[in-house]
């Protein structure tokens, strides 16, 4: 984190903000405060344009026909996968299949890649601190095939203990999981260290970048990872999209998850073929529209920059975190070196639905809940907490919108 008493000069966030045509609107009768990106980001007008624009200009199904608007359609789509592999620097564009989202990607890896491999005895590894999406599939799988699925532990501070996580790294795990950054404390796992380690033993390693790619450059290649799952609606992107970028071998060998059109070479009731990755696993027609906003997404990331975006946002959480920090009978949840602006915490004696409710009404939107990791809050022994997430459009003033309604809310339920 950085200094909080410090703003970055360099970043206008007015001129930003002047993009994201909902961050005008107003919630209750009071000025939106918008702080749950870390569910799902607002989108830029370019993007909401680029969507628009292509059902006004381009509209026609991809890969199928050969007229001008399917050569359009199709040049587009591919194009948003071009972007996209260049986006988290993929070695190729093939490497990329196009998916509704994480959830999609991650099932993808359990039912083609983990399904086939695993054995009564093999198990999973996964961490305490995953989304539901990094855990479900792999129950699923493991009870078909006799496997387990087995959690590296956290700490007090909302850190993995990747020396435990490294000792887990038994002859039994077929696959290895991690989050890049924890949905509910804004942790930054060490990747890279975890993917070495999974290297020396000969274990595949999924990483799962929802909320690291909207706030940091994602390199897969330098993380060392075997599959990299993306969602492009935290994003800026539209709902509906996403990735797995997955190494060449892995999408070589793994059999197709769904079946049907645009994924086959020859179809014959002896046998059928499959076509080459990436289309291999991107059966029927995909959200065409979804990603041509997505490839808008990118480009407005570029043309802000990761660098800038970066500052802004460590001094926004520096900041947040310092104000929560002055509010008596509030803990925080996690508090790990390595944070995205994620913050997750809870007041003293009060329910966190009442709260966000309570906020609401006062135009802040946040989440409250078990934030889809029921053995995270397990661990800290809470039902559920409020979440704050930002994004580089945020501001100071919201936070500090943020944090007088919260002094209010607290005023009212104590
Ligand atoms: N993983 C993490 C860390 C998430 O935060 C989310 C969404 O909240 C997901 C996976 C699931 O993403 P989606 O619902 O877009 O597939």
């Amino acid at each position: 984190m950085t200094n909080a008493s410090t703003t970055p000069t360099v970043f206008d966030v007015q001129r930003i903000r002047a993009d994201f045509p909902l961050l005008t609107r107003s919630v209750h009768g009071k000025p939106l405060v918008y702080l749950d990106n870390a569910n799902t980001s607002q989108k830029p007008e370019s993007v909401i344009e680029a969507v628009n624009a292509h059902y006004r200009e381009h509209n026609a199904n991809v890969a199928r026909a050969v007229h001008q608007l399917g050569e359009e359609a199709t040049a587009a789509y591919e194009g948003a996968r071009d972007k996209l592999a260049r986006f988290i620097n993929a070695p190729s564009r093939n490497e990329l299949i196009l998916t509704s989202g994480t959830t999609q990607s991650v099932n993808l890896v359990a039912y083609s890649y983990a399904l086939p491999r695993l054995q009564p005895g093999d198990s999973i590894l996964t961490t305490v601190m995953e989304h539901h999406a990094n855990i479900v599939p792999w129950q699923l799988v493991a009870a078909r095939s006799g496997a387990t699925v087995k959690a590296a532990p956290i700490d007090e501070r909302g850190e993995l203990i990747v020396e435990k996580y490294i000792e887990m790294l038994t002859p039994d795990v077929k696959l290895a999981c991690v989050t890049h950054v924890s949905n509910v404390l804004g942790t930054v796992n060490p990747v890279r260290e975890i993917a070495r380690e999974c290297k020396k033993r000969g274990i595949a390693l999924l990483v799962d970048g929802s909320q690291a790619v909207p706030h940091r450059p994602v390199d897969v290649q330098a993380l060392g990872c075997d599959f990299y799952a993306i969602t492009g609606h935290k994003m800026l992107g539209p709902t509906g999209t996403g990735a797995l970028w997955a190494r060449r071998e892995h999408l070589e060998a793994m059999p197709p998850f769904f079946g049907g059109g645009e994924m086959i070479r020859e179809v014959r009731f002896s046998g059928t073929t499959f076509a080459a990755p990436p289309h291999k696993f991107e059966a029927g027609t995909p959200n065409i529209a979804g990603f041509v906003g997505l490839a808008a997404a990118i480009d407005y990331y570029e043309s802000v920059g990761f660098a800038a975006i970066h500052a802004w946002e460590q001094n926004l959480l520096a900041y947040v975190t310092e104000r929560l920090r002055e509010i008596p009978g509030l803990r925080i949840f996690g508090e790990a070196a390595e944070k995205e602006p994620v913050i997750s915490f809870l007041l003293e004696g009060a329910q966190a639905s009442d709260m966000a409710t309570l906020l609401d009404l006062q135009g802040v939107a946040v989440r409250s809940g078990h934030h889809c990791a029921h053995p995270l809050m397990q661990f800290y022994g809470v039902p559920a907490t409020l979440r704050a997430s930002l994004a580089f459009y945020n501001t100071r003033e919201e936070i500090d919108a943020f944090i007088v309604a919260l002094l209010k809310v607290r005023k009212l339920l104590m």
